[in-house]
């Protein structure tokens, strides 16, 4: 009997063939000339999801990108559902700025790794589901669970229109689990499952002030924060965190107390925006 294993090798060549399609795609979410290469992408992937066998698949619209919606339900309500996540969008890619040695969007194969924009993030990963369920449904004729997937195109500009989404879908995207296949890995021949991963917090602190040096000798203690401006710094979030609690003691908090010393250091004002996923 061929087992589903089997058929993933025997089909090799032709996955292989089928994914550099998809890569050839310049599905760049984050620059509105791509618009029509990120729905191309949606509908590539509609259309294979379709092809091997899943059901009720849909491009749905939202306000940005489609999200690509299929199931297979032919495990039955006893068995576990699975939802599975993915994006079909990838990161822009300037050749020559970034360096690339070949086409971004040309997929080459080297040292035994498939070199394109989005091979490993995420489109080889999700294209992989699809054909799980593609080689289950050639040998066995079923899988032994549920399968719903949900791929977005809008990853890569953090996924502004997903959460709506979710809310207005939460029925059809039930599940028991959802499997996330968007992560690093590594080691490049042992697969690794990542899970308690936090979310991300950005935040842009603006200080606004003084308009004129200051002589350490007479402000260095209160101003020791040090605000680089228009400098990206290499800093982690835990000290983003801590420098805004600083900066809002040492400056919110001190100067209105002594409104003598702040119109002697110009301090004109400070604000921050924070948006925590
Ligand atoms: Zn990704």
């Amino acid at each position: 009997m061929t087992t589903p294993l089997d058929y993933a090798h025997e089909h090799a060549e032709e996955f292989k063939q089928q994914l550099f399609d998809l890569l050839r795609i310049p599905s760049v979410s984050t620059d509105p000339a791509h618009k029509g290469d990120v729905r191309k992408a949606a509908e590539w992937v509609a259309a294979e999801l379709k092809r091997v066998g899943a059901n009720n698949v849909e491009i749905i619209p939202t306000e940005g990108h489609p999200v690509v919606y299929a199931d297979w339900l032919g495990a039955g309500a006893n068995a576990p559902t699975i939802l599975i996540y993915g994006h079909y969008d990838v990161q822009p890619a300037d050749k020559v700025a970034d360096g690339w040695t070949s086409e971004p969007f040309e997929p080459v194969e080297r040292n035994g790794e498939i070199v394109a924009r989005g091979s490993s993030d995420d489109k080889g990963q999700m294209f992989i589901h699809i054909k799980v369920l593609e080689a289950y449904l050639k040998t066995l004729g079923n899988v032994p669970v549920n399968l719903k997937f949900m791929y977005e195109g809008e990853e890569e500009i953090s996924s502004p229109h997903l959460k709506p989404f979710i809310r207005a879908n939460k029925d059809r995207l039930k599940a028991d689990v959802c499997v996330i296949s968007d992560g690093g890995r590594f080691e490049k021949t042992r697969p690794n499952i990542d899970y308690s991963v936090r979310g991300m917090t950005y935040m842009q602190l603006d200080v606004w002030g003084p308009t004129r040096d200051l002589h350490s000798g007479g402000f260095g203690g209160m101003l020791s924060i040090r605000v680089r401006g228009g400098e990206q710094a290499a800093i982690d979030t835990a000290a983003r965190v801590q420098i805004w609690k600083r900066c809002k003691n040492a400056l919110s908090r001190s100067f209105p107390r002594d409104a003598e010393y702040k119109n002697e250091i110009y301090l004109l004002r400070i604000s921050h925006s924070s948006d925590t996923l």
